[in-house]
């Protein structure tokens, strides 16, 4: 089948990295263009493939060029709302080519040539060919299917504005509905390839965070293949509205996710938060010396109030894992009504990079907008700090009243004195990813008074061990 291209196509090299000293060229990605696009159409030549400029053999190593991969299909019973689903496979799909790299999604891309797959003679066009017959393959409802593949500057500018569109009227479909208006979610394991414990649960109020697939998608998805990677999810009983926690979603991660998470909110970033893989558009952090939630994503190359850039971030909460206090999303969530709403919405968000502001500016409400600040007005604690003490965000009366909220009593755990300048062990305090410093005092009274400075206590129960 693949006779014609001169490198391996096998999904056994899904998991290649093309790092900088063997990569050929990078093609869109940070720090150019590009985007990717499955379009549903009535007539299309089978087979066709289309480069529109430079080819492989035209760059020079170390070269980046924009991206842009458009792939048309055609079929009896292909449904414009599978196109979304369809698109979402090429990433995995060009990663079966050896010597060919493909992160992320939509108009992120991000893709590598290795130097051996250009001395081995693969063209660009051999990329386009192998697409066409892997969606054909994967997707059977395709009957014609043509590529494109474009390289030259100003059309990938006009495709990538083109998909832009796309997307948009993909995403605003998806946010007439609500999760109450659904008896059933959906679920998609397509990434556990590499995140084995990861379980998406995509719902109407919450598309899946690599920004790609909403409940529309999914529905189709389902529909088209019940025992592909996208499957149907009843919600069972809702156990906490606010939250998002329903006992057959978690029974269904549960399962899905081979025991690992137990329990997943879909609304927030605390106790059990949704897991995450690696392809979310932003990360949700909370940050505990300000109790409040910052957001970052993965176009930010600066360092985040936590002290670390993004990537440092998502290698931390990636993989599949539940880390509380962490959460992937997509950039759609954020304009979603349910948008971590447990942990109070935007009016928790105390930084986000300017981009992504401007981003879902008309989604944040008027009174809170100009008080959550970017890093155009701090990343340093102190910077934000004296930021949102300016405007007055509501985060401030937040810290106030939740630290008089701890009583006291629940603080003196040990009847024992503790020397001054003691140490004392703290245990199931779920918050084990973020530095967590309690200022300590001990009263002469005898005990342990901890006082938490600028920091809730999330724990039900903090148990302190005597060193
Ligand atoms: Fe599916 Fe989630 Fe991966 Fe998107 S991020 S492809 S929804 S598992
Ligand atoms: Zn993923």
């Amino acid at each position: 089948m693949f006779e014609d291209i001169p490198v391996d196509v096998s999904p056994m090299y899904e998991g290649e990295r093309i790092r900088a000293a063997n990569m050929f060229v990078e093609l869109a990605g940070p720090k150019s263009r590009g985007a990717e696009l499955v379009q549903v159409e009535e007539k299309v030549e089978d087979g066709k493939v289309e480069i529109m400029g430079p080819e492989l053999d035209a760059m020079q190593e170390g070269d980046i060029h924009p991206l842009g991969i458009l792939v048309e299909i055609q079929g009896e019973h292909l449904e414009k709302e599978l196109e979304g689903v369809i698109e979402r496979r090429t990433h995995e799909l060009c990663n079966y080519i050896k010597g060919f790299m493909h992160l992320n999604q939509r108009d992120a891309i991000w893709c590598r040539v290795s130097k051996e797959a250009l001395e081995a003679g693969f063209k660009l066009e051999h990329l386009a060919k192998t697409l066409a017959i892997l969606f054909k393959e994967e997707f059977p409802l395709i009957e014609s299917i043509a590529v494109t593949i474009m390289t030259e500057p100003a059309t990938v500018e006009e495709f990538v504005s083109k998909a832009n569109e796309e997307y948009q009227t993909r995403d605003a479909r998806a946010r007439e509905l609500s999760d109450e208006d659904v008896d059933v979610f959906y679920g998609c394991v397509m990434c556990q390839s590499f995140a084995p414990t990861h379980v998406c649960v995509v719902t109407p109020d919450r598309t899946a965070l690599c920004g790609a697939i909403n409940w529309f998608d999914c529905r189709a998805a389902a529909k088209m293949d019940p025992e592909g990677p996208i499957f149907e999810v009843e919600k069972g009983d809702l156990i906490d509205n606010i939250k998002g926690e329903y006992t057959n979603v978690n029974a269904v991660v549960n399962e899905k996710s081979q025991g690992t998470v137990e329990r997943v909110f879909l609304h927030s970033v605390f106790e059990y938060p949704h897991t995450s893989c690696g392809c979310f558009e932003a990360v949700a952090f909370y940050i505990p010396e300000l109790d409040g939630i910052g957001i970052v994503d993965r176009d930010f190359n600066g360092e985040t109030p936590l002290g670390i850039p993004f990537s440092a971030m998502a290698g931390q909460c990636s993989g599949g894992k539940q880390v509380e206090g962490f959460t992937g999303l997509s950039l759609e969530y954020m304009r979603s009504p349910k948008f971590l709403q447990a942990d109070g919405a935007f009016e928790r968000i105390v930084w986000l990079p300017k981009e992504i502001k401007d981003a879902v500016e008309d989604y944040i409400p008027e009174d809170i907008r100009d008080k959550i600040p970017t890093e155009e007005d701090g990343t340093t604690l102190k910077e934000i700090r004296s930021f949102l003490e300016e405007k007055g965000h509501p985060i401030l009366e937040r810290i106030k009243t939740s630290q008089a909220e701890v009583p006291e009593e629940e603080l003196i755990v040990e009847e024992e004195a503790l020397e001054e300048g003691g140490e004392i062990e703290m245990e199931d305090v779920p918050m084990a990813p973020v530095a967590y410093a309690p200022e300590l005092t001990v009263p002469s009274s005898g005990g342990v008074k901890i006082i938490f400075k600028n920091a809730k206590v999330y724990a039900e129960k903090v148990i302190i061990k005597k060193k």
